[in-house]
């Protein structure tokens, strides 16, 4: 069925979102016959996975699996029981009342009796052109993902609040050496992180530095530093960066309506998925301050079909 042909009808569920969150809400609201619609995302298809290489953490894959390879997979499970993929990027909503609706970035409009929003959320980066290309080959946002594959390698890691802090000390389990490029003298991280990572004998700190740019040819092999004091440049010799500068939650579609925590997640009532606004879930990174894992965002999702599927079944 083409979107013009689904726009007259009000579908059972409208899931926003194609990374690990979404397409598990598909499966599992594909699989209990609600013949869901999800709303792919054009350029961002697919989620956060579709940037990284190699996953080793993601259950039921004893080799590893490459990230787009799995959210291809996770695409024709969906697929596979009835779900409707669209790669359009949502524009609009309207969630309050019984029925809601979508209006995609092409200006159709889609009505459901519930909403799934799993937009995840965006790691901050650097913004330097190398950083992008050699993501995957070095440059990380995620140390609990990518600090296995850097046993006994001197890395640094970008950053200076709490979780610059936390990935520095976690990495200090198999780096050689972790250098905290910072920005300033002094860390913004609470006394007690900042304390642990300035006593700690493999963590090192660029004091007063930016990164200039990331060097390396198929994978990171220095950093060019720049002093934020003087603008002089120097090179320090690092296989890996992990760049831990901040993490912004995808709710621009929904911040008007739905309500959100301090950190700037969409709220959701206990473990359940359920927003401020009945009919309307949310899962995965977006809702997630803490942990930010594909199987963690997984998990969500399945979470949210479920809370949909007895959301209909109590409203009739
Ligand atoms: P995402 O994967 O971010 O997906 C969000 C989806 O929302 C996308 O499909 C996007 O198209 C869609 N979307 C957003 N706005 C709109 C809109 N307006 N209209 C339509 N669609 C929209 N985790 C691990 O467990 N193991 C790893 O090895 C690992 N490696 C990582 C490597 C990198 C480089 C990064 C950045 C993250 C990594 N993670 C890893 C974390 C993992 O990718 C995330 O935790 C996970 O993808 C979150 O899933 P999600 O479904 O909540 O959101």
């Amino acid at each position: 069925m083409s979107i013009e042909e689904t726009a007259g009808d009000i579908r059972d569920v409208i899931v926003v979102g194609s990374g690990p969150a979404g397409y598990t809400a598909a499966i599992y609201t594909a699989r209990a016959n609600l013949k869901p619609l999800i709303f792919a995302g054009s350029v961002t298809a697919g989620g956060e996975l579709m940037n990284t290489t190699e996953v080793e953490n993601f259950p039921g894959f004893p080799e590893g699996v490459m990230g787009p390879e799995l959210m291809d997979k996770l695409e024709q499970q969906a697929a596979k029981f009835g779900a409707q993929i669209e790669f359009e990027d949502v524009e609009s909503v309207d969630l309050e009342g019984e029925v809601k609706s979508v209006t995609l970035a092409s200006g159709e409009t889609c009505r459901a009796r519930s909403v799934i929003i799993a937009t995840g959320s965006a790691y901050r980066e650097l913004g330097l052109p190398n950083e992008k290309r050699l993501s995957g080959h070095g440059v990380s946002w995620c140390a609990t993902c990518d600090g296995f594959f850097f046993k006994d390698q001197d890395i640094a890691v970008v950053g200076g609040g709490d979780s610059a802090m936390e990935e520095a000390l976690f990495l200090t389990k198999f780096a050689r050496t972790v250098t905290v490029v910072h920005r300033r003298d002094s860390l913004r991280a609470s006394k007690i992180m900042a304390d642990r990572a300035l006593a700690h004998e493999k963590i090192r700190f660029a004091w007063n530095s930016e990164v200039a740019d990331v060097v390396g040819d198929d994978k990171v092999s220095a950093l060019r530093l720049r002093s934020t004091v003087d603008g002089s440049e120097s090179e320090i010799n690092v296989t890996g960066v992990f760049v831990a500068i901040g993490n912004d939650p995808r709710t621009a579609l929904v911040k008007d309506v739905l309500e959100l925590t301090a950190e700037g997640t969409i709220a959701v009532q206990g473990r359940s998925s359920k927003t401020s606004v009945p009919g309307v879930f949310a899962a995965g990174d977006v809702v997630d301050p803490t942990y930010r894992q594909a199987i963690t965002a997984a998990g969500s999702g399945c979470v949210a079909a479920l809370d949909v599927e007895h959301y209909l079944a109590d409203v009739g």
